[in-house]
């Protein structure tokens, strides 16, 4: 790399750590941090360790480079979502969660939504036994620390000139079929420009998730799951459901998606000792902190935004 490379980077990363709105964005999500894990360990939730490297980890449902490491001769992934982990957790606590940092390496093309990073962290939870309606009655409570960062971060909203408005429960709910009839391919885009409060997507089709999300046993391709949708046009805030814990569901989705199960052999061994029903999800932390703050683009919410395709510190 040529030394005026290294010194344009040097002075992009100087700038970003200068600016105004970092210092206030990273002030509002410090709380976000301190209040949602107040919040769950009033709630008997355990905070655990984040894993880092393992060698089961998230396919996801949408395409990211996959990078891999050779330790001692086994391959290692880094983590994209610690949803197996989590899962595997319920067997021995009731209430998990985490702040997990996740890698995934982005394609370049999602630049433009503003709400991607190739590096950021989910405040993941799950909880044993739990039903679709106990993850989402969890989540409405959870956006009440809303009320909260209003008052210890007044300074920082008032730096953003935003108006915080505290959303009226329960959120609606909308059918992903129901979306898509009315508003076509792009719903979730125009609903949330549309809407002025939080609103959940549910029942998803099976098509459309990784193999781990529960199926309706009553609607077949229909799945027990839902996105949180922030208004406003800023999109998708979180993601979860109920899990497939069966072994011969878990076989079965797992070759509806066309994938081996070779792959998730650690799973499928874990799955044969017995899984629990759970449902939990998954809200990324800096953009809840653009939300909040009302910010343009995600990496204000992070001193070392990986921006996909960009070369970052
Ligand atoms: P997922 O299970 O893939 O929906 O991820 C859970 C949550 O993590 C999402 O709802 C987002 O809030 C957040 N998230 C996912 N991918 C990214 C990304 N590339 N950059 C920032 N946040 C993300
Ligand atoms: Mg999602």
């Amino acid at each position: 790399m040529e030394t005026r490379e290294i010194n344009a980077l040097v002075d992009e990363i100087s700038n970003h750590l200068e600016k105004p709105e970092l210092y206030h964005a990273l002030r509002v999500q410090s709380s976000i941090r301190s209040i949602t894990s107040e919040f769950l360990k009033d709630r008997n939730f355990i905070e655990v360790p984040p894993v880092i490297i393992s060698v089961l980890t998230d396919p996801l449902n949408h395409p990211v480079f996959d990078p891999t490491i050779d330790y001692y001769g086994y391959r290692y992934s880094l983590t994209k979502s610690m949803i197996f982990h989590k899962h595997l957790l319920t067997k021995h606590f009731d209430r998990i969660f985490t702040f997990s940092p996740n890698i995934r390496l982005e394609e370049q093309d999602k630049v433009r939504t503003g709400r991607h990073l190739a590096e950021f962290t989910q405040l993941d939870l799950e909880m044993k036994g739990a039903t679709r309606d106990d993850v989402i009655s969890l989540g409405e409570d959870m956006i009440d620390l809303f009320k909260r960062i209003k008052k210890t971060n007044e300074e920082d909203l008032k730096f953003f000139g935003r108006d915080l408005r505290i959303p009226a429960k329960p959120f609606k709910r909308i059918k992903y079929l129901d979306a898509y009839s009315e508003y076509g391919e792009d719903f979730e885009h125009k609903l949330s420009s549309e809407m002025k409060e939080p609103f959940w997507i549910i029942d998803i089709p099976l098509e459309k998730r990784e193999f781990y999300d529960r199926e309706d046993p009553s609607r077949p391709g229909i799945l027990v799951d839902m996105d949180l949708i922030y208004p406003e046009g800023y999109g998708e805030a979180l993601s979860g459901g109920e899990r497939e814990y069966q072994l011969d569901r878990i076989i079965e989705r797992i070759h509806k998606k066309g994938q081996t199960e070779e792959q998730f052999k650690w799973y499928i061994e874990f799955a044969k000792e017995g899984l629990n029903p759970s449902a939990g999800f998954g809200i990324g932390i800096e953009r809840l902190t653009r939300f909040i703050c009302g910010l343009e683009r995600i990496e204000d919410a992070h001193p070392f935004p990986k921006i996909p395709g960009h070369l970052s510190l």
